[in-house]
């Protein structure tokens, strides 16, 4: 079986397992209480999983639309018109996608081509840069300046030139916990006036932001909205990460490029999901309190971490919260959350990982998505140490 087939060249070098499934194994085999990888460990709405069940036995089992069902389309453009106050045609500006990775990727892939740069401010969600590279563009990264995680514009200016392409801004911002405010936007608006700029805003927390702040969603500023794909996920929204269902809202020229790629790289997504969560969104009280059911998550973490000797940065929207460790241990994030996991059975994410040059400012990211009893038990470790 043995058989050669010559050199194989990476074409993602340096790359190796994502640092979420990383901690996420560690934490299983340490038996540890895993506030690493965000997901949350309580159930999804029952009313939700009935109405999944409901639609596969009514026989929606076969392949949806490649845009996406159409009742789903329809509830989430009144979803933005109710909440944003702004429209989306559901027909030619929505699509549905399997979860915000492959919407990413599928954005990334459609509008970035060989010499291109995009720019993306780290700490980085980790998915950005390996489509860009995968592309054939160039990353440039912009670092978000510590410990609020604001932009630098001045920087950002100089970056922006000819070759600049895309832009991905991600707000509430993963893995930091920073927002953008209605200025931010307002300057990105003005700073991509007159350009071929695309920007991509990744807003899977668009209903996890808390201490009464509004999401400054892209979809609000109209010039910045003609050149921008909103990214949405469901899985974030309705506690159910493993449905991988989530949506681009864009205007329809982009949209059009969008789904060139997207038919070719997924074709469509789960059905049954799809108008189960239709339904679900019909009804607004599911999703307006979610800022509220997680800001309760939040304190109750960040209260039972009073004694300790961590210092809590302030999180202002997602469901992670940054501890900085300096005051307790010199080690390096990774060596850091390494010793938390398998010395007191708590596992958690450096944010080392999350710059290209693995910069090191003594934090490390907790998933606050969890039952009061697992926050408890965490905090009760954490103050301990
Ligand atoms: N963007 C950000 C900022 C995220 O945190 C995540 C997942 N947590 C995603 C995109 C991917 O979402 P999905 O699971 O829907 O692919
Ligand atoms: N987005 C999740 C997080 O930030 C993890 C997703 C993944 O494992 N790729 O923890």
């Amino acid at each position: 079986m043995e058989k050669s087939i010559g050199t194989i060249q990476t074409k993602l070098p340096g790359t190796g397992t994502s640092i979420f499934a990383t901690m996420s194994q560690m934490a299983a085999e340490n038996h540890a209480v895993n506030l690493s990888q965000g997901f949350p460990d309580f159930p999804v709405s029952e009313e939700l999983i009935d109405r999944v069940y409901h639609y596969m036995k009514a026989g929606m089992n076969q392949y949806a639309p490649m845009q996406g069902v159409e009742t789903l389309r329809q509830a989430i453009s009144k979803m933005f018109a109710d909440k944003y106050g702004v429209t989306y045609n559901a027909d030619t500006e929505i699509n549905i996608t399997a979860g915000a990775t492959q919407a990413l990727f599928t954005a990334i892939s459609a509008f970035i081509k060989e010499g291109d740069e995009a720019i993306i401010f780290e700490p980085a969600y980790d998915c950005y840069a390996p489509a860009i590279t995968l592309s054939g563009g160039q990353v440039k990264y912009s670092k978000l300046q510590f410990p609020d995680f604001s932009i630098n514009w001045d920087e950002l200016l100089r970056m922006i030139n000819h070759r600049t392409r895309l832009i991905i801004i991600n707000s509430p911002q993963n893995p930091t916990g920073s927002v953008l405010g209605r200025e931010d936007m307002e300057r990105l608006e003005k700073l991509t006036h007159n350009t071929d700029i695309i920007i991509l805003s990744d807003e899977v927390y668009e209903h996890l932001i808390f201490d009464g702040m509004k999401h400054q969603s892209s979809c609000l500023f109209p010039e910045l909205a003609q050149r921008t794909l909103v990214i949405g996920s469901f899985g974030k929204t309705f506690h159910a990460t493993g449905w991988k269902t989530g949506f681009v809202l864009a205007p329809e020229k982009l949209m059009a490029e969008f789904r060139k790629v997207h038919q070719f790289v997924v074709f469509t997504s789960n059905t049954p999901v799809q108008y189960a969560i239709a339904d679900f969104i019909g009804n607004k009280e599911n999703y307006l309190h979610l800022g509220a059911f997680y800001q309760k998550k939040r304190d109750l973490f960040s209260k039972g971490l009073e004694n300790s000797r961590f210092k809590i940065l302030p999180t202002h929207g997602t469901y992670f919260q940054l501890l900085d460790y300096s005051g307790i241990s010199d080690k390096s994030e990774m060596d850091f959350a390494r010793w938390l996991v398998e010395e007191h059975k708590i596992a958690a994410i450096p944010v080392a990982p999350f710059y290209q040059n693995h910069d090191e400012n003594k934090v490390l990211r907790f998933c606050f998505a969890k039952k009061e009893e697992t926050l408890r038990k965490a905090t009760k470790i954490l103050s301990d140490i």
